[in-house]
């Protein structure tokens, strides 16, 4: 017998750009669905600001992040890591459990275990690991277990290249985001103060742009014209119910054409 996983939807990354980033369009079409739809950073992308203190780019990144994730009527919570300098530590693992299980999460969408920036590879290991015990009552935090392991997935950075310039798995499936491409676009829009960074840092004058071309990139893969690619965790310590791949059918692409 299948089983139902709450249709809670948690994106849960590093920054506070990156489930607009990767993940915007599918959480798009899930809320279309039903789904209540939960944003989550580790950090405030304390470091991703221009001529300002750590503490008020966190500030201003923060309510970047929640008039975003208010596209969506989406919850935003940033857990107190910092950018540039997140560890993995018990502290951190204690907090995601907390929150999925506040939230009472049914579907965790992370970054990918070999993603290119140190802070997601950190963030993927301990949402990993965090998902992995949610439903266990021997976890010291206050909330209630999960009634069950939320399933697991994997959003994309830019490319599909490990951080040594390898080619990972390919995507388990591609979503058809181009009804959820204005949405997305509204999204990333609140992120203002990351068009400024991009300039400074990589002298690139549409970071936004280049984020849509790499939806475009994917979605000429896949045979339409914007796309996101995910993978489920199917390693071990999960279930494997393609739980977001039904609920998404009519937009989903198994194969690169
Ligand atoms: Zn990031």
């Amino acid at each position: 017998m299948s089983k139902e996983f709450n249709k809670v939807a948690l994106s849960f990354h590093a920054h506070p750009d990156d489930a607009e980033a990767w993940n915007a369009g599918v959480l798009k079409l899930l809320k279309d669905k039903g789904y209540k739809i939960v944003i989550a950073s580790m950090t405030a992308g304390d470091l991703g600001g221009c001529n300002m203190t750590m503490k008020e780019t966190a500030k201003l990144r923060i309510e970047e992040a929640k008039k975003a994730a208010s596209v969506l009527d989406a919850e935003y919570y940033m857990l107190g890591g910092t950018d540039g300098f997140l560890f993995d530590t018990k502290e951190l693992r204690l907090k995601a459990i907390s929150l999925m299980r506040k939230v009472r999460a049914g579907v965790i969408f992370t970054h990918l275990p070999s993603d290119y920036h140190s802070d997601h590879r950190t963030t993927a290991n301990i949402v990993e690991t965090a998902a992995m015990v949610s439903s266990l009552d021997t976890v010291p935090v206050k909330e209630k277990p999960l009634e069950i392991t939320p399933l697991l997935y994997h959003t994309s950075p830019l490319t599909l290249s490990d951080p040594l310039g390898s080619q990972i798995v390919p995507p388990h499936f591609f979503v058809d985001i181009k009804t959820a491409i204005e949405t997305k676009k509204k999204m990333l829009g609140y992120h203002i103060s990351q068009i400024e960074l991009m300039k400074h840092m990589h002298k690139m004058n549409d970071f936004f742009g280049y984020v849509l071309e790499g939806n475009r990139n994917y979605g000429k893969m896949a045979g339409v014209e914007y796309a996101e690619v995910y993978w489920q965790h199917l390693g071990g310590g999960f279930q494997k119910e393609p739980q977001v791949q039904n609920d998404l059918s009519e937009f989903l692409i198994n194969k690169m054409s």
